[in-house]
């Protein structure tokens, strides 16, 4: 009760001092919801919106990890991505061993949380629906099609209409319909554009600037393997663009035209098939090819997507890259083990940061409606209910070992037993104490907060945790440490 309260009042606190997603009319706004195993995309500009896949499948097997899957939450935490930065990429593995997941194990009912996201994702797309782009038949890319009744003025489809599935077909029975074998003749990769029916619908209308839509692969020839057939998209507002690419493969690449392979560079990369290494969906060249910036992975526990091999190819792409932000989790399977990683590459799964949202702007700033951040919840309370928490600073770039018995000589790494051993002490030459927190061999620095649940305040504390202590001595403070916990939103400031 005393966490939930906590994350309440900690919510109202940061979103009253976050700066909330841009919703400015001029923007292009793009959303990848949390939909467990499946793609549920949508692009929204001056009013009207375009969909890029609507679909998900049962959460099934992983239902162990499924606990921490709350749907959208009203919470923005920021990532803003650094581009041209000098620090180097870093990452540190977690030890699954060593903390619990989220929510704990299976407790009951979630499927409320499940549903959230349908309606956030219909408020989002709102009633000015142009298109509806669906990538592939499967069914995690098409099922919310008929289950939210999308009504677009026009469907884009990819891969073979005989694959679609029944429901779905009747559903568009009678509606504008691009892309598929029955027009092949009139729609295709390197056509599209000049379509009248493409130039009417997919695109957006305003003043300005105006986001435009381009097929780089529809393959509405189909080879019969949906996942291969997938359409590949690419959204492009004010010299930012963001490619959607379905469950391409690796010879899906190859149909992108040669008069058309130029515009592969993109600034944001939906990491193909959920993350999967199936047939080189997402390869060394294919990424050397589009340079992202930011990768994002919609991903549920289904399948054990992300695929641990994909992350680590993103994580040797951004070692060559400049491209940085504040360390956040990564979550990944290998051997169909979830684990996780600490990083500031700017990959963003909807598995750790639920709905992903981003604006076509500089800079490019991810908003996420959840983390996946397990914090040392070191507590202090006093008889008048008066907690001192420490908390991560994600504004900090990772230190490593060395670096910090560096900082001052006479500094001392200290095991803060008190503390639990994961949090390390260190006092530098200013005699402010500071306070570490040790990720595999990495280290990030921590903030000390205080919270009065009376007056429902949070302040940062300056001081150190003695000189707490000592200025609270005559008000019998009791000491309670625990063990690590999950804290949503706690440790961004
Ligand atoms: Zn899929």
């Amino acid at each position: 009760m005393i966490y939930s309260s906590r994350i309440l009042k900690l919510s109202t606190f940061f979103l009253i001092f976050l700066s909330h997603v841009n919703l400015g009319f001029s923007s292009c706004e793009i959303a990848i919801f949390d939909c467990g195993q499946g793609n549920a995309i949508a692009v929204r500009f001056n009013g009207q919106s375009m969909v890029f896949d609507a679909g998900r499948t049962a959460y099934a097997s992983f239902v162990k990890y499924d606990d921490d899957r709350r749907g959208d939450s009203e919470i923005n935490t920021q990532y803003i991505i650094t581009e041209n930065s000098t620090h180097p990429l870093k990452t540190a593995s977690v030890d699954q061993e060593k903390f619990t997941l989220p929510g704990g194990p299976v407790s009951g009912n979630t499927t409320a949380y499940k549903e959230l996201f349908k309606t956030k994702f219909k408020e989002f797309v709102g009633p000015r629906l142009k298109s509806v782009f669906i990538s592939h038949p499967d069914k995690d890319h098409s099922s919310l099609v008929k289950e939210l009744d999308l009504q677009p003025d026009i469907y884009v489809l990819g891969g073979m209409f005989d694959l679609y599935k029944k429901p779905f077909r009747d559903h568009i029975d009678g509606k504008n319909i691009l892309g598929t074998t029955q027009d092949y003749d009139t729609l295709n990769s390197s056509n599209a554009y000049k379509n009248q029916q493409f130039k009417t619908h997919c695109k957006f209308t305003g003043t300005g600037s105006i986001p435009t839509v381009d097929i780089l692969s529809i393959n509405a020839n189909g080879k019969g393997d949906t996942n291969a057939d997938s359409m590949i998209v690419k959204v492009s507002h004010n010299n930012r663009s963001i490619l959607i690419t379905g469950d391409a493969e690796g010879e899906t690449w190859n149909d992108v035209p040669n008069d058309r392979r130029a515009l592969l560079q993109s600034d944001v990369l939906i990491i193909p098939h959920h993350g999967s290494l199936t047939n080189e969906s997402t390869n060394e060249e294919i990424l050397a090819e589009i340079r992202p910036k930011v990768c994002f992975i919609s991903a549920g526990f289904q399948y054990a997507h992300p695929s641990f091999k994909v992350i680590n190819l993103l994580l040797d792409y951004y070692d060559t890259t400049q491209y940085r932000t504040t360390p956040h989790y990564i979550t990944f399977f290998e051997n169909k083990i979830r684990k996780a990683m600490i990083t500031n590459a700017p990959i963003f799964t909807t598995i750790d940061n639920g709905a992903l949202f981003i604006n076509l702007s500089a800079p490019l700033t991810v908003n996420v409606s959840r983390d996946f951040s397990p914090t040392p919840d070191i507590t202090l309370i006093d008889k008048n209910g008066v907690r001192l928490f420490l908390s991560l600073d994600p504004s900090n770039e990772f230190v490593d070992l060395n670096r910090l018995k560096q900082l001052d000589s006479k500094s001392k790494l200290l095991h803060d037993t008190p503390f639990g051993r994961e949090v390390y002490w260190i006092m530098d030459s200013g005699s402010k104490e500071q306070y570490y927190y040790k990720f595999g061999d990495a280290f990030l620095k921590m903030k000390l907060f205080e919270e009065n649940e009376e007056e429902g305040t949070v302040q940062v504390w300056n001081k150190s945790i003695t000189e707490w202590i000592k200025d609270r001595q005559n008000k019998k403070i009791k000491v309670y440490t625990e063990t690590l916990r999950f804290l949503g939103t706690i440790t961004e400031l």
